[in-house]
This record gives C-alpha cells, structure tokens and sequence, in this order.
C-alpha cells in the first residue's frame, strides 16, 4: 500500500490534508515534522553543477529551502494556486505585489475598507513612485468598470473590508478587471483558505497575513502571495530582485500552525457566533458588523461566496462616544487590548475609521472590535458584561 496516497489525493477532507504533508516523513528518517533548514550557502559538486545552478533544487538561501517550499507547497494546495511566496510580514505580502505590478504613470484602485496600513503605503510609497491611487467604495463594488481609467494596472480587495466587514461581489469584479487586463489582489487573512479561495473567483493574487491564523499563537510574523501562472513568474522574479524572504523558524511555526488551523477555526467561527449573538441581543448595541449575521448588511453576498466565518467582527454601542468605548475596553480582563489577531486569546480594540474617504461609517456610536479567542464562552460574555458596566457606569 501507497502509505502517501492519502495526503495527495483531493477527496481526502480539508483537516485530513492539514494534518498530514507536505512532506513526506519517510524522506526524512520517519520524523513527523520536517527539519528546519537554517541556511545562506549551498554547496555545489563542481564548477560545472555551480554554472547550471539555476536548474538546481536550491542554490541560495535566499531564493528558498525545503523549509520555504513546504509552507508554499502547503498554501498553493489550500489556495488551488500555481507560486507562492512568502514575505516576513503580513504588510510585506500585501505591500510586495504593488511593488512588483505598477509603475510610475500607473493607476491603482484601492478597496476604501483596506487595512490602514495598506493604505499608509498607497499614499506615501506608490505615489512617491508615481502611481495614482483611487479608492472605491466596497458597495460600488460593482460599477468598478466606470472608474477604470486607460492606465489602471491593479485593483486591490480585501473582503471583508478592514474593521467593518464590507463585503464585495468578487467574481463580478474580476470579471470587468479581466477583460480590462487589470490584474487582481486580494487580501484574504480574513476568511484564510478554508472559507474563501480567490483564486476560484477570478482574483490573480491571494495575499495572507500568515501571522493571523495560520500562526494561531500570537508568536510569529509572516505572510504569503498565492499567484495564478500567468502572475507568478513576474512575483518571484521581484522577489528575488529585491531579496527578500521569510526566515525558517517562523516558517517552521507557520507549517505547525497550520496543522490545526481547521479546529482551531471552527472553535473561533462557533464562540464568535455565539458573542455576536448575544451583542445582537443587547439594547445598548446598534449594529453587530459580522458577516455571518443575517442582520447584516453584506450577509447573502458573504453566505453565497464564503464557506464560513472567522472570530473577528466589530459592534456599535448605540450611543457611545470615544470615552465611553475606552471605559467598556480598560474594565475588560480576559480581552487582551492590543492589535493583530487570530491568536488563542481574546482581543478587543477601539475603531477608527477616521482615514476612510469614500465609504460610509456605520451610524451610531463608538466602533469596538472583537477578536474572540480559544477561551469558553461564558468567561468572555462576563468580560464583557463587566466592559458594559463600567461604560454604563461612567
Ligand atoms: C494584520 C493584517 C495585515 C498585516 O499583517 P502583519 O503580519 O501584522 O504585517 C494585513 N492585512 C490584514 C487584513 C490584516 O488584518
């Protein structure tokens, strides 16, 4: 019996293949996990294998080792990708394409719910490189065909948008941007591959904050770029004109993460549920932004694309201002206050969407968000309980 049939064949389930590759234990003395390759120099036989290098395997640290294509070999399974790369950070994955795709007299547009920091990148590095930048609001989504200029080069996604969830009718996007031959990224820490491809709708990249959840453990810091064929090559070739790479412990703790990424999200998607019920349920709570909410404004466009739902949402306090949301966030003692997300333990944050410049905040007051951990339910919604408390206390 074939004992590696299992971890290749596509009708295994997803946690099947998560927990098993893609490496092969017998090439390594039976190990479950695979060494972690710390590495600069490559040996090379002789002069002559030294000159044809480029057909080798590995001929630098830089341009990868077995380390680096296990975690890519593993995403371009999950994103149904033909490269990846990998980037030392979530902001890197993001920043790396626009870098790698436009150029000075080039057009960009910009989803309005994009990271902020994405955005910070947009206004200060593209437009130093010359490269104008146009955001869109993610409900016009749909009319992007009418702001598409004759030099557009790049749109970039991030659905659901940054903080308050908007979603996008992908497929419908791409399909203009195709036919314009505008290339296409997405960011998908959101969702991650389990319950978003965007690949499958047309998108040309799909970027990931590895940090978030396929790291888990708030320990690491990474991200990627699944490309299509006809993207890949120009990406790999950037980065490796520009040198950069993801260095092999964090790598390594991505690969581990990833072994219990399914379970793990399954329990963030469940609890997650659970508190943005029970936020619903409250009067001094005006709207809960979480697209699995049928309360939701983007909820059928998130439920006919999505196959599930992460532990980050954010809440409106009805009429809360500033000091009010800052007094609910400093009584909390399970919620960690601090960014990223996708780790074991609960966070929750102060919103602010001052920076956006076309798509509308939701009405109410003070924005919170919410990432919900590994921790048991009950636990969090007394923390929160006491988070209320002190802002109906003050
Ligand atoms: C956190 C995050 C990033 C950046 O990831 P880092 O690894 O923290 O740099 C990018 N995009 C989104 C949507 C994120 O939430």
């Amino acid at each position: 019996m074939d004992r590696k049939s299992p971890k290749n064949g596509q009708s295994t389930g997803i946690n099947t293949r998560l927990a098993h590759g893609p490496y092969d234990p017998a090439g390594q003395f039976g190990f479950v996990n695979p060494p972690v390759f710390h590495a600069s120099t490559v040996l090379f036989a002789d002069t002559a294998t030294l000159k044809s290098r480029s057909r080798a395997p590995y001929s630098y640290g830089l341009s990868g080792t077995p380390t680096t294509r296990a975690l890519e070999d593993a995403l371009n399974e999950l994103e149904g990708s033909a490269g990846t790369i990998l980037l030392p950070s979530g902001l890197a994955a993001v920043t790396f394409p626009l870098l790698a795709f436009l150029g000075s007299g080039d057009h960009c547009l910009v989803v309005d719910s994009v990271y902020p920091p994405t955005r910070r990148f947009c206004d200060t590095v593209l437009k130093r490189m010359g490269v104008e930048v146009t955001y869109f609001d993610p409900a016009e989504a749909g009319a992007i065909a009418g702001i598409l200029k004759p030099n557009s080069r790049a749109i970039l996604l991030e659905a659901p948008g940054s903080n308050t969830f908007e979603m996008i009718d992908v497929a419908a996007l791409t399909t203009v941007a195709r036919a314009a031959g505008v290339v296409t990224m997405m960011d998908n820490t959101w969702a991650t591959p389990l319950f978003f491809r965007p690949l499958d709708h047309g998108v040309d990249l799909s970027i990931h904050a590895l940090t978030k959840y396929p790291g888990g453990h708030s320990d690491m810091m990474l991200g990627s770029v699944s490309a299509t064929a006809e993207t890949y090559g120009r990406l790999r070739e950037t980065q490796m004109m520009i040198g950069v790479n993801a260095a092999p412990d964090d790598t390594y703790l991505c690969l581990r993460g990833l072994k219990t990424m399914g379970v793990r999200l399954a329990r963030h998607e469940a609890s997650a549920l659970e508190v943005a019920n029970w936020l619903e349920s409250r009067e001094d709570v005006l709207h809960v932004l979480h697209p699995a909410l049928p309360s939701f404004e983007g909820h059928e466009l998130w439920k006919r694309q999505f196959s599930g739902a992460s532990g980050l949402f954010s809440f409106v306090l009805r009429d809360g201002d500033a000091a009010g949301a800052a007094r609910f966030l400093d009584a909390l003692r399970l919620f960690g206050l601090g960014f990223s997300w996708g780790g074991h333990e609960s966070l929750a944050v102060p919103v602010d969407l001052s920076d956006r410049v076309v798509a509308k905040a939701p009405s109410g007051g003070a924005v919170i968000r919410l990432q919900i951990g590994l921790e048991d339910v009950p636990d969090l919604v007394a923390d929160l309980e006491r988070g209320f408390a002190a802002y109906h206390g003050g």
